[in-house]
């Protein structure tokens, strides 16, 4: 008898158990490595980065990203010398104190600071421009808070982009961009809907005109921040001497922006979005199994699995045997606990019909599939699988943005798991006393007005009864 590997926790009623249980069980992370908020990913976790790195970095190639490889080290005196940034970020800087004969050296919390050195060198002219760089990088943050697993960790696996346009036009429309690729990348092909909120003034990034972040909701009501992208301020590129030359031989600082999907922390999303009570439920395009086949013992069977697995892998569709020796019944559990879309039962029955049975893992249903046309009917059917899981995440969050006009309601929100939307005083300097009354009384933090709509305000600020300019969300947050 082999251990028993059935998983069954309610996602909906306790959903940070199922979480960290989850991570354990599947495989996806291990968090005895002892050192507080930096845990380890394990092939599985690391498979599914791997497959959603290179969807995100081919994107940013199709639009003119070009990779750069920077040291993870940042000299202090390059850190220091924008103020607003090294006030945002020096809480939560890692540094290296001992290091002999040198500066001070940071461990990058995000590389502004060290794009920027290079930056003054490599951009002269309008020529030069736009320059698009985005670099795969490991960042450091000394997370004060409690730590949670791939969600609020001090070492985080992301892609920073920092790009560098002539006007200001430029690079507004680059910030449209960024939102627009996390649609298409994080959205239409991970499932995972957003909000993308342009944040209030009190919570930009430092040193950044606006920043929008992309809110997700995940099933226990709480947001999570996904990407972020940023219109930089110019006196942040000026403390770094970048500048060009223009048509007119006119001296110009350009205009910066900056990109940050993080792809351990989208993982979190992805796992918790999709999963059901019985495990992880992954989407077929960021599997790391596509296809588990489990085979039957009976005549013929060794051989038309391997040409199964060789006509597959032939498609490129990820496929593994599991020719373990664990009971039908601990295989079926065990992949379906850890995510895999599709498992394949084939013995002597299916050989003499010619038809493989296939169960799918969100819905739990079996069909009969003809061996003749495989490949071309596991793509079809991952395809409508995504399409499936992308249509029920949509639904959750949008049943979760609950309209509220006063104080009770947007408390009554609040507390059943909710995020509340309202017109509020304002998003601009004016309103960060109401948005901190929200913060100690209600624990839920103003997220932002849309960045992708134009909702107008009415009535008087629930909090301070001054005259409503903006439509604000608010929710409890990671
Ligand atoms: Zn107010």
């Amino acid at each position: 008898m082999g251990k028993k590997t059935t998983f069954n926790i309610s996602k909906t009623e306790n959903f940070s158990e199922w979480y960290s249980e989850i991570l354990n069980k599947a495989e996806v992370t291990d968090l005895r490595y002892g050192v507080k908020g930096f845990v380890v990913i394990r092939p599985w976790g690391a498979r599914i980065i791997d497959k959603m790195f290179r969807i995100y970095e081919s994107a940013l190639r199709a639009t003119g990203h070009d990779p750069a490889i920077f040291p993870a080290v940042i000299p202090e005196k390059n850190f220091k010398r924008e103020s607003s940034h090294v006030d945002g970020f020096a809480p939560e800087v890692f540094w290296l104190e001992d290091v002999k004969g040198d500066d001070k050296l940071a461990l990058r919390p995000t590389s502004e600071t060290a794009f920027y050195e290079m930056y003054n060198l490599w951009i002269r002219s309008y020529r030069d421009l736009p320059m698009k760089i985005y670099q795969r990088a490991n960042v450091f943050r000394s997370e004060t808070k409690a730590t949670r697993p791939l969600i609020r960790s001090r070492e985080f696996h992301w892609i920073e982009s920092h790009d560098a346009f002539a006007t200001k036009k430029d690079a507004e429309a680059q910030v449209q961009d960024d939102i627009q690729m996390t649609e298409e990348v994080m959205h239409k092909i991970f499932g995972i809907p957003f909000l993308p909120m342009k944040r209030p003034q009190w919570d930009k990034f430092p040193g950044a005109v606006y920043t929008v972040g992309s809110d997700v909701i995940m099933p226990d009501g709480k947001v999570i921040q996904q990407p972020s992208t940023h219109l930089i301020e110019q006196h942040f590129v000026k403390a770094f001497g970048v500048k060009f030359v223009d048509e007119k031989e006119k001296e110009k600082t350009p205009w910066l922006t900056c990109y940050g999907p993080c792809m351990s922390r989208i993982l979190a999303s992805v796992l918790a979005m999709h999963g059901d009570d019985n495990g992880l439920i992954l989407p077929y395009t960021l599997s790391p199994v596509q296809v588990v086949i489990v085979p039957f013992k009976g005549k013929g069977v060794d051989s038309a699995v391997n040409d199964i697995r060789a006509q597959l892998l032939g498609e490129y569709i990820d496929v593994k045997v599991d020719d373990s020796d664990k009971r039908p019944g601990e295989k079926f559990f065990f992949w379906e606990m850890k995510g895999v879309p599709f498992r394949m039962e084939i013995g002597e029955k299916e050989l003499e019909s010619g038809e493989v049975t296939l169960f799918t893992r969100d819905t739990k249903e079996k069909i009969s599939v003809s061996i003749r046309d495989l490949p071309e009917m596991i793509k079809n059917l991952g395809a409508e699988y995504d399409e499936r899981l992308i249509a029920k995440a949509d639904e959750f969050s949008l049943d979760k943005i609950v309209d509220c006009k006063d104080k009770v309601s947007i408390r009554n929100a609040l507390d059943s798991g909710k995020i509340a939307r309202f017109s509020f005083c304002s998003a601009e300097k004016e309103g960060a006393s109401c948005a901190e009354y929200i913060e100690k009384e209600l624990q839920a933090r103003v997220m932002g007005t849309r960045a992708d709509l134009d909702e107008k305000a009415s009535g008087k600020c629930p909090i301070c009864g001054k005259k409503n300019t903006v439509v604000v969300y608010a929710g409890k947050s990671y």
